[in-house]
């Protein structure tokens, strides 16, 4: 049975009028379930990533010093998040429901995380509401108990995964493909071999083809497992995005994805990514219309 799991159980504060989109989480889940596109019983509360794990992708003093909430204010304040006991709860669930859909997707072909995405937080510091970088942990827990051998990331946010490239780009069993937008955050790219940046405005037909050629580039290369960055911030509408996209070339984006996937037999794991439209009802759209496609190319 396809397994998705979600975190947005664990509910932290924040100051009125932030830019996180904290409301998004919990609306794609019910709309998930009002739209009949997943059962109730298809989604599980994710469980909370341990420390040791953090530690494989992290410097240790850094996440204890998140964790009991001792990092340095500049440290915090990077992150964007307020620092609080039940946001650490939140980002440790959130990590650790991106393990749970890994491991579900080896199993049955696909899964998701109602969440995560967190690519830009780097070895000992996070930023871009980024506490922990969740593909370099699951990556690292992957392979060091041998369960894949060669892992590929598929980045699709409109933003470079920065921290994902610091932390993997020296690995040999990782491939990192990521398209993001040039004139945009991070303003300094971590350069990594199939990183594409892209023109601010880049509207569906050049977005879909630099796609299918970029994948196209890859389909000799064998993979164990896919793990897929789905932000929806490459959407014209987003409020922190600069590229162009319709909803149906996000749809077409992600039937691309699905298909490489599918077609190759590469299980693969979905989290969300960003997304920051005003009204986040666009958002929330683009990311229920990515399980839609799912469903409709893994058929479940
Ligand atoms: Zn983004």
């Amino acid at each position: 049975m396809i397994e998705i799991f979600y975190s947005d159980h664990y509910i932290f504060p924040l100051p009125e009028g932030h830019r996180f989109p904290a409301e998004k989480y919990s609306l794609i889940r019910q709309g998930l379930i009002s739209n009949n596109i997943l059962l109730t019983e298809q989604l599980k509360p994710a469980n909370k990533i341990s420390k040791k794990d953090l530690y494989l992708a992290h410097d240790p003093q850094y996440v204890d010093g998140f964790i009991k909430g001792t990092l340095e204010p500049k440290k915090l304040k990077k992150i964007g998040i307020t620092w609080s006991p039940q946001y650490v709860e939140r980002v440790l669930a959130s990590v650790g429901g991106c393990f749970q859909a890994c491991s579900s997707s080896l199993k049955v072909g696909f899964s998701g995380l109602l969440a995560g995405g967190t690519h830009h937080a780097g070895f000992d510091e996070g930023e871009g509401f980024c506490a922990f970088n969740d593909f370099a942990i699951c990556c690292l827990k992957l392979l060091q108990s041998n369960i894949v051998k060669n892992i590929l990331i598929i980045d699709l946010d409109v933003h470079q995964g920065n921290g994902n490239a610091s932390l993997l780009k020296n690995n040999p069993s990782v491939t990192i493909f990521c398209l993001h937008s040039r004139k945009n955050y991070p303003f300094r790219k971590v350069q990594t071999p199939y990183s594409i940046s892209l023109e601010e405005n880049t509207n569906d037909e050049d977005y879909l083809d630099c796609l299918s050629k970029g994948l196209n580039s890859l389909k000799d290369k064998s993979f164990d497992l896919i793990l897929y960055q789905a932000g929806v911030d490459v959407l014209k509408e987003d409020s922190l995005g600069n590229l162009s996209l319709t909803m149906n070339g996000v749809m077409e984006r992600d039937r691309i994805v699905f298909s490489f996937s599918k077609d190759k037999n590469i299980p693969l794991a979905l989290v969300l990514g960003g997304g920051y439209s005003k009204p986040i009802s666009s958002t929330v759209k683009a990311h229920i219309n990515t399980y839609i496609v799912a469903k409709e190319v893994f058929k479940f």
